[in-house]
């Protein structure tokens, strides 16, 4: 089978770890490959659990579920959703007046300002008393400080950057059932053991009930105790793939 410029032979992946990571994986790799026959599971362990904290996104987080298909109507209610327009930033700095400030998340509309903006940081690194504050230039601060949303009702031609707040458990539970409504198969095990080939590749897990779980392409979305890539691997790396010869 020929997918872009690449020959795929093996078709089968495990995620490993099923907390926030695994399950936006599952559902990616799902929607990527599953046309193409790609058998995608997904194993954790309850007994370890998931972090399942955190409650906030940046706006990449809308190309998530755009890729996906997955309309805000469909999953904002379920997941006690409201949108965000930046993150506030109490106590940033000691200089008067600089005390805090809101992180935006820029939009079109700030072309407007943002140089002006940028001109007066190099301006004010210079030594120059001139008025650099974030707040000043971009919209999201005036939005959040008036308590309005990033969304227009009704046609608006322009277009404002927003990220969400919402319920990590809820959003959690909600791609799991989306991932496997799409085909993703679920397992439950605690994972003991990784058996290596010669080359230190992936060969295949063992549970701690002797099950053996083999596929060609493994992720590692174990969190912190990272199980396949550091405990394994001994890779620094955040996230990768391996593939076995
Ligand atoms: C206080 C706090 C606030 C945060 N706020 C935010 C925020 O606002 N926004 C944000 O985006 N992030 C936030 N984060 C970070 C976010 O919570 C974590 O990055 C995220 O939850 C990590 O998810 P994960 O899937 O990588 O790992 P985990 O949630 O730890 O999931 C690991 C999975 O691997 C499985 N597993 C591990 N080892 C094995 C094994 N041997 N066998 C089988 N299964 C195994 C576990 O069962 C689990 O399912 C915050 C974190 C903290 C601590």
């Amino acid at each position: 089978m020929q997918l872009g410029k690449c020959k795929i032979v093996n078709k089968s992946i495990i995620i490993l770890g099923g907390g926030t990571a695994g399950w936006m994986c599952a559902n990616l790799l799902q929607h990527a490959l599953g046309k193409f026959g790609f058998n995608i599971t997904l194993i954790e362990s309850p007994e370890i659990g998931i972090i399942g904290v955190g409650e906030g996104s940046t706006p990449h987080l809308r190309n998530f579920f755009s890729i996906l298909g997955i309309s805000e109507s469909q999953w904002m209610p379920k997941c006690n959703a409201t949108y965000k327009n930046g993150i506030s930033f109490d106590g940033w700095s000691q200089q008067q007046g600089y005390d805090n400030y809101f992180h935006p998340f820029p939009s079109l509309p700030d072309r407007q300002t943002a140089g002006g903006f940028l001109i007066n940081c190099h301006l004010r690194r210079q030594g120059h008393q001139v008025d650099s504050h974030p707040n000043q230039y971009f919209l999201a601060a005036h939005l959040s400080k008036n308590n309005l949303s990033p969304k227009p009702k009704g046609h608006s031609p322009i277009r404002i950057n927003y990220g969400y707040h919402f319920d990590s458990a809820l959003l959690g539970s909600f791609l799991k059932d989306f991932a496997i409504k799409q085909g993703v198969t679920h397992v439950t095990a605690k994972i003991e053991h990784v058996e290596q080939h010669l080359s230190g590749d992936i060969a295949h897990l063992m549970s701690d009930q002797g099950e053996t779980f083999s596929a060609n392409w493994f992720v590692d979305c174990s969190g912190f105790t990272s199980k396949l890539l550091q405990q394994t691997l001994k890779s620094l790396q955040v996230t990768c793939l391996t593939m076995p010869q």
